[in-house]
């Protein structure tokens, strides 16, 4: 099968994934808010069902139908309640690690409103590991596979941006710089570099690495969704053949579990950029301002603003030309949560036009 996610160097694909609905949600009165159709459309504010039509002669046929916005959304891919990990990493990541292996930087970003879904589609549980992890063992497979005629080094690297400061959390220490270099792309000083001996060492790694994410004295979930939490995957290779010294070719790819959406939700006035609020976090917002030029860029040249904030220069060598980039915009389904899965839609249907 050929997928859309392959068919255009550069192109940005844009898949959702709805999660399950908790418990306390599930106990509410409200109907969900979204309806999955198939694996490629879903409704936002669905028209509630006709019982009548339902059950014919049930005399609910002169109650007037619950009037809802009714939008239907068409995207790369849609996960509904019951996709596994496995089955969102077979459909988004892995169709782009043969591009990290062919020398393109790719990047993942898993966008959303805090308790949506993006750290458990990227981090995952212990239970069941989530895109990072399976990402990993995915890529030592295939180095296995091909280990007689290229040569493979992976290192990994875990950081987090928060309030525009850079933090290693492998190792944490002060803020870390970032400085480009002509020959090595974006490089983070003093950031650490690892070798996970085994999935069990890799999934030890991230679990403490997010330990480390900040922790607000006061407001740990208020805190932890302002933060963005960057992996990236280094794949050095060379060709083994005997008598010719070959290049280095080097690859990067970057899975993000980005910071809470909910206060960037301004964020629909197309083309015009948006400006920094007191409480909009900086580099989601820049993010976003570059998607957003990476797509009128495509019918006109225009100036993508990299330099705004410290994620978009941490990943200036990871979005744009030939890099593949894959959004996975996590939702819930519930009533509750109606405005942030209203603004998260509207955010990904634009993102598709990249
Ligand atoms: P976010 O990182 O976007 O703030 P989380 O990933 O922490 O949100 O998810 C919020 C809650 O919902 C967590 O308790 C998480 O375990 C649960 N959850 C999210 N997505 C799923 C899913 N697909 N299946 C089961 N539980 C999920
Ligand atoms: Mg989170």
């Amino acid at each position: 099968m050929v997928s859309v996610l392959l068919t255009e160097e550069g192109n940005v694909a844009v898949v959702v994934r709805v999660r399950p609905q908790n418990q306390q949600e599930r106990e509410g009165s409200r109907p969900a808010a979204v309806q999955v159709i198939d694996d490629s459309m879903l409704v936002f504010d669905p028209e509630e069902p006709c019982l009548s039509g339902v059950f014919p002669g049930f005399r609910g046929h002169d109650a007037p139908k619950r009037k809802g916005k009714d939008l239907k959304f068409v995207f790369d891919r849609v996960f509904g309640e019951s996709a596994t990990q496995e089955e969102v990493f077979q459909h988004t990541t892995k169709e782009i690690l043969d591009g990290v292996l062919n020398g393109y930087n790719c990047s993942v970003f898993a966008y959303g409103a805090t308790g949506a879904g993006k750290t458990y589609t990227m981090l995952g549980s212990e239970k069941s590991p989530g895109i990072m992890y399976l990402t990993m063992v995915e890529l030592y497979k295939r180095i296995e596979a091909r280990k007689e005629e290229k040569s493979c080094e992976v290192l990994i690297s875990y950081q987090e941006v928060y309030n525009e400061q850079i933090h290693d959390l492998l190792e944490p220490k002060g803020p870390l710089a970032i400085r480009e270099d002509p020959e090595k792309g974006v490089v983070v000083q003093s950031l650490s570099f690892h070798q996970p001996k085994s999935a069990e060492q890799l999934l030890e790694m991230l679990a403490s690495g997010n330990r480390n994410r900040t922790q607000h004295p006061t407001d740990a979930n208020a805190t932890s969704s302002r933060s963005h939490a960057v992996f990236q995957i280094y794949v050095k290779q060379q060709d083994r053949v005997i008598g010719i010294t070959q290049d280095l070719q080097v690859a990067k790819m970057s899975l993000i579990d980005l910071a809470g959406s909910e206060r960037a939700s301004t964020t629909n006035t197309k083309g015009e950029r948006l400006r920094e609020g007191a409480n909009i976090n900086r580099s989601l917002l820049a993010l976003i301002n570059v998607i957003n030029a990476l797509a009128d860029a495509k019918s006109r040249k225009s100036h993508i603003p990299y330099r705004d904030s410290k994620l978009t220069r941490l990943l200036k060598d990871s979005l744009g030309g030939n890099c593949r980039t894959i959004m996975i915009a996590a939702i819930s389904p519930s009533a509750l949560a109606y405005e942030d899965t209203y603004n998260t839609l509207k955010y990904a249907n634009r993102a598709k036009e990249i």
